[in-house]
């Protein structure tokens, strides 16, 4: 069976909330699977802050230290297992350990530096434990042996086998002991690197970090909101990112998986269900670009390239450098924190050029980097930086300058140098009628749209049959090609093939009317999916999970369009949204929302009987199959709830109040059925026409929503209207919505229309789409 490896972090296991988290994950896993462990929080600066206090033999400040410590274990302990656990008790023991030697002068650093990682192991095991998970800890300096710098691979390999299959395995990272048992360190942060040199050794198919951030991003999304989560990114890319100094993956961590087909995933704990960024072979990603910011660097100008001293002076530093050859110089770029240690390394070999500067750095893909760098150039230069050095190589360019680069100067390079670049995946789910449509009208659209951003059609599905290639479908021939090649494929296969999209922005299209597929909406999220939908399900389901939804799509900046689903093309959607940002308060709408039923209403005289109406349109095709789904006003019902909740009302369907354009004994059985009693339909509505006759009105099927009522008006039914009102005079067939805001008070804001159709049905669909495409390329 493939084994897994997942590391959690400081700060994911930061306090009693945080290890709950934790064991929250850890129960999905399988037994025989590793978990690596850091240091709880900043357990390990604490560490070195009482060893310097030791070294420094400043006793006051150790004592202060010790109390530090004690504060914070014992409070997580107490917590999660409570102060009379064996736990516990432990803990104290390591304590007076601790403050025994340090009083002895006999402490030791890396024996001290340990205690963080044996401390969450042990935690977790047994917080695990209580939870009725099977999990052991593991102390990983029986498992790594290092001699002479040097991990000793093939031993460690061997030793690792002591991992149970049957159980979890809580192994701590960052330590591991010399040939006679004293402890090392890997170097700080070296956790991640104790996971993917776990992964080797057990062998293990994927090797997951879970952290604080969601993955790997173009640049920092701390500074730049549109920083776009890659969802998969090379080995290759990683490496050169983490020779920049980009902190997300460290270069060592990355060193175990070098020619291995393990998986490398970047997650975060705080958002256990989404996907993060997996580091693949390098022939199983798309190159990527990425910014990365470069604080405080010196450069220094080699007298000979000597590549072996490079290597060398990495490993004594701990810390990858990246050269530059320059016109037959080599250059090297160091953290100045390292300036000194590298100028006594080379002496006269190595001249200092530049001291303390800062950049930025582009990786990208391979062939586009010196045009990269004089974008870059020129648009820093616009910005009034002074740059102190511009170059480019293989895969990647570097400009510095006095200043740090702010985040509004960073925001400006991304936008010209990646968000247009990034391809939008489209997903086209429901091909029938409008479906067609919309995607002969895509051909025709694709030009405009990829002068925004390059657009690719990468899925159709139909019910339960789908054309799926992440490569890009041929659009001239996309439905000829559906029809010969399409498969068989579960909810599971698509959600799958979402989540393997590598692409910088993914889109699913439902074009469909079911409401299974709406329910695969927050998967969809989950996976980084815009949606444009003209399926009203969504929209109208239960509030709780509509809720979660929006929320989920906001956390992750994703878009989610729907103005086909009310009105089909006409843009009362946007009309409402845009009211509302411009200060506008809505207070109420009301209107014909369904294009049958505006039909019927307009056609119906008390000369005819109302069933032969119906069944006249039932043979134009103006109705669904069985036209009680029209008349019974469910849909009205369900356009009503979607703009009510475009105007922020947390509204149920059932909030709706709801009358049918027919008798309620007509609901059962099939439209035959119904039409045997149809005595009842036609007499139903000649009295209620009747009815309005006498007052000199009109019968017409109307939605109401009044937010000045108390409580709100929100109704759905047929209405007795004058003959001469906006909903009365209407255009047989067309909708008509009726808008009265604070603006709009006396004299209505009304936009009608055809509100059915293919062609306005899809052509609303693609304005939704060149909406979405243009806000990610802003
Ligand atoms: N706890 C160690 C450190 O803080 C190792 C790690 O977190 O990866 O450096
Ligand atoms: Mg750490």
């Amino acid at each position: 069976m493939t084994k897994q490896v997942y590391k959690f972090g400081g700060s994911s296991l930061s306090s009693a909330k945080r290890y709950h988290a934790v064991a929250n994950i850890c129960q999905q896993l399988a037994y025989g699977d590793a978990i690596v462990v850091s240091a709880a929080g900043k357990t390990t600066d604490t560490l070195v802050r009482l060893w310097s206090c030791y070294h420094n033999q400043d006793h006051k400040g150790v004592g202060e230290v010790i109390a530090l410590l004690k504060d914070h274990q014992c409070a997580l302990v107490s917590e999660l297992l409570g102060d009379k656990s064996e736990v516990y008790a432990h803990f104290i023991d390591d304590i007076n350990a601790i403050s025994q030697r340090a009083g002895c002068a006999e402490l030791e650093q890396a024996w001290l530096l340990a205690h963080g990682e044996l401390w969450s192991a042990r935690l977790l095991a047994h917080y695990l434990n209580k939870q009725g998970v099977a999990a052991t800890h593991f102390d990983s300096r029986k498992l790594f042996v290092v001699a002479q710098n040097n991990l000793k691979h093939q031993e460690n390999t061997a030793r690792c086998q002591a991992l149970k299959s049957d159980q979890l395995n809580v192994v701590t990272g960052f330590i591991a002991s010399d040939e006679v048992g004293n402890t090392v360190t890997l170097g700080r942060n070296g956790s991640d690197y104790s996971a993917t040199l776990l992964g080797k050794y057990i062998n293990a198919s994927s090797v997951t970090i879970w952290t604080d951030t969601q993955g790997v991003y173009s640049t920092d999304p701390r500074k730049v909101e549109k920083a776009v989560k890659y969802n998969k990114i090379s080995q290759q890319q990683a490496q050169q990112l983490a020779r920049l100094g980009n902190p997300v993956l460290h270069a060592k961590t990355l060193t175990p998986l070098k020619d291995s087909d393990i998986k490398l995933v970047v997650r975060s704990s705080y958002d256990s269900h989404s996907d993060g960024t997996q580091v693949v072979a390098n022939e199983q990603a798309k190159a990527k670009r990425f910014l990365t910011t470069l604080a405080s660097v010196d450069v220094f100008q080699l007298t000979h390239n000597n590549k072996d001293s490079i290597r060398e002076l990495s490993i004594i530093l701990q810390h990858p450098l990246q050269p530059l050859e320059v016109e037959g110089n080599t250059l090297l770029l160091v953290p100045s924190q390292f300036g000194e240690q590298v100028a006594s390394y080379y002496l006269q070999d190595a001249v200092l050029i530049e001291s303390n500067v800062s950049g930025v750095a582009i990786v990208s893909e391979a062939g586009s980097e010196s045009q990269l760098l004089e974008s870059a150039k020129a648009l820093l230069e616009k910005q009034s930086m002074t740059l102190r050095g511009a170059w480019s190589q293989n895969g990647f360019a570097i400009l510095l300058g006095d200043q740090l680069l702010e985040s509004d100067t960073l925001s400006l390079l991304h936008e010209e140098l990646i968000t247009a670049k990034q391809e939008l995946a489209v997903i086209v789910a429901g091909i029938g009628n409008v479906g067609e449509v919309f995607l002969s009208q895509l051909n025709d659209q694709l030009a405009r749209l990829n002068t925004l951003l390059p657009v690719k059609l990468v899925g159709l599905l139909r019910s339960s049959t789908s054309l799926l290639n992440g490569q890009g479908i041929e659009l001239a021939t996309a439905s000829a090609n559906f029809k010969n090649n399409a498969k068989a494929s579960s909810p599971e296969q698509i959600i799958e093939f979402i989540k393997e999209l590598d692409y910088g922005h993914k889109v699913v299209i439902d074009i469909t009317a079911s409401e299974s597929f709406s329910k695969l909406y927050p998967e969809f999220a989950l996976h980084d999916c815009h949606i444009i939908s003209a399926n009203k399900y969504a929209g109208t389901a239960e509030l709780n999970w509509y809720e979660n939804l929006r929320r989920l799509q906001t956390e992750k900046n994703l878009l989610w369009r729907y103005n086909t689903s009310v009105g089909a093309g006409l843009p009362i959607n946007f009309a409402l949204k845009d009211l509302q940002n411009s200060g506008d308060k809505i207070t109420k709408i009301s209107g014909v929302f369904s294009g049958t039923l505006s039909w019927l209403g307009a056609n119906y005289s008390l000369d005819k009987k109302f069933s032969d109406l119906v069944e006249q349109a039932r043979e134009l095709g103006f109705t669904e199959p069985d036209p009680r789904e029209d008349l019974s006003g469910r849909d009205v019902q369900r356009k009503l709830l979607i703009l009510a909740r475009e105007l922020g009302l947390s509204l149920e369907l059932d909030d709706i109040e709801l009358s049918a354009w027919m008798p309620n004994e007509l609901a059962e059985g099939s439209w035959q059925d119904a039409l045997a009693k149809r005595e009842l339909l036609d007499t139903f509505v000649e009295e209620l026409a009747l009815d309005a006759q006498r007052e000199g009105n009109t019968l017409r099927y109307v939605a109401e929503l009044d937010t000045t009522t108390s409580p709100i008006t929100a109704k759905v039914g047929l209405k007795a209207v004058a003959p001469s009102a906006a909903v009365a005079t209407l255009t047989p067939g067309d909708n008509i919505f009726v808008i009265n805001s604070v603006w709009y008070a006396d004299n209505a804001l009304i936009i009608q229309g055809p509100g059915a159709g293919r062609e306005v049905t899809a052509a609303g669909v693609h304005s939704d789409l060149y909406w979405l495409c243009h806000k990610l390329s802003e």
